[in-house]
């Protein structure tokens, strides 16, 4: 999988993308990730790539054609096939089912605004998809695209040391996680539940079930009804929520 991000801040998106298991991984040849200078493309001598908006109004936009021939460049003059991604609050929101989906594909670029946001004929010129992380405006895409970057590399093979890593996580499937616990057995006067210390994995799996259920009825109701109406729930899922609600 090779992710571009075209960027007024590669440096910003390097700093993270160097460390921890994304560096490891980067490393390792499991994940291509390049950060590319939009200004790079700026095309005149003071490297501008902004300017202010037609009709009026605060702060700058990104200008159409340094946006543009970064596009050229990274995907060789079209010759790439790959999915172009603009990160923007206006776009659908992220979901786990969509990066699953993006984690299949080969070939990302991922395209991150700053300012006031991106020249709209640029936009309609290159992009396939626009992706928001959520109904809130952040300065600029990168922090955007570096949580897309990291969600889909976790998903490809070798990340992790294994699938179970992911697939029994939140929003995998239609349930949040169990609480984790780990050494040492007791901490300011807090136990470790005692089926965990068991050795009992019937007990200890069933333990999880129950308490994933539990969180997710507590936390998320909307995620269990839309299990339920879309018969995802397993018949022991069922009966433990029947008692769960008593
Ligand atoms: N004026 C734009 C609007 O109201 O829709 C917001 C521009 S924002 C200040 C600057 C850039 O940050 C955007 O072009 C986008 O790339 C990025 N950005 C901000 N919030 C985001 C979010 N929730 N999801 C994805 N990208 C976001």
């Amino acid at each position: 999988m090779r992710i571009d991000i075209m960027t007024l801040f590669p440096d910003m998106c390097e700093a993270f993308l160097s460390g921890s298991i994304i560096g490891r991984a980067r490393a390792a040849g499991h994940v291509d990730i390049r950060c590319i200078n939009i200004r790079d493309f700026a095309g005149n001598k003071h490297n501008r790539v902004d300017d202010y908006p037609y009709g009026g109004g605060t702060g700058m936009v990104m200008q159409p054609n340094p946006i543009y021939d970064c596009y050229r460049a990274v995907t060789e003059e079209g010759a790439r096939n790959c999915h172009l991604i603009y990160l923007t609050p206006q776009g659908k929101t992220l979901t786990q089912e969509r990066v699953r989906e993006l984690s299949e594909m080969d070939d990302l670029v991922l395209l991150c605004g700053h300012y006031e946001g991106v020249d709209e004929r640029v936009i309609e010129e290159i992009v396939d998809e626009e992706i928001s992380i959520g109904d809130y405006v952040l300065t600029g895409g990168e922090l955007p695209a570096l949580i897309l970057a990291d969600s889909i590399s976790r998903m490809l093979p070798g990340v992790l040391a294994n699938e179970d890593a992911f697939t029994e996580e939140s929003h995998y499937g239609h349930l949040l996680e169990y609480p984790q616990y780990t050494r040492p057995p007791e901490w300011r006067g807090r136990e470790v539940p005692p089926v965990l210390l068991s050795g009992d994995h019937g007990k200890v799996d069933r333990w999880r079930l129950e308490q994933s259920l539990e969180r997710t009825l507590r936390r998320r109701p909307d995620m269990l009804e839309a299990a339920e109406a879309s018969g995802e729930l397993t018949k022991e899922e069922q009966g433990i929520l029947e008692d769960l609600k008593g």
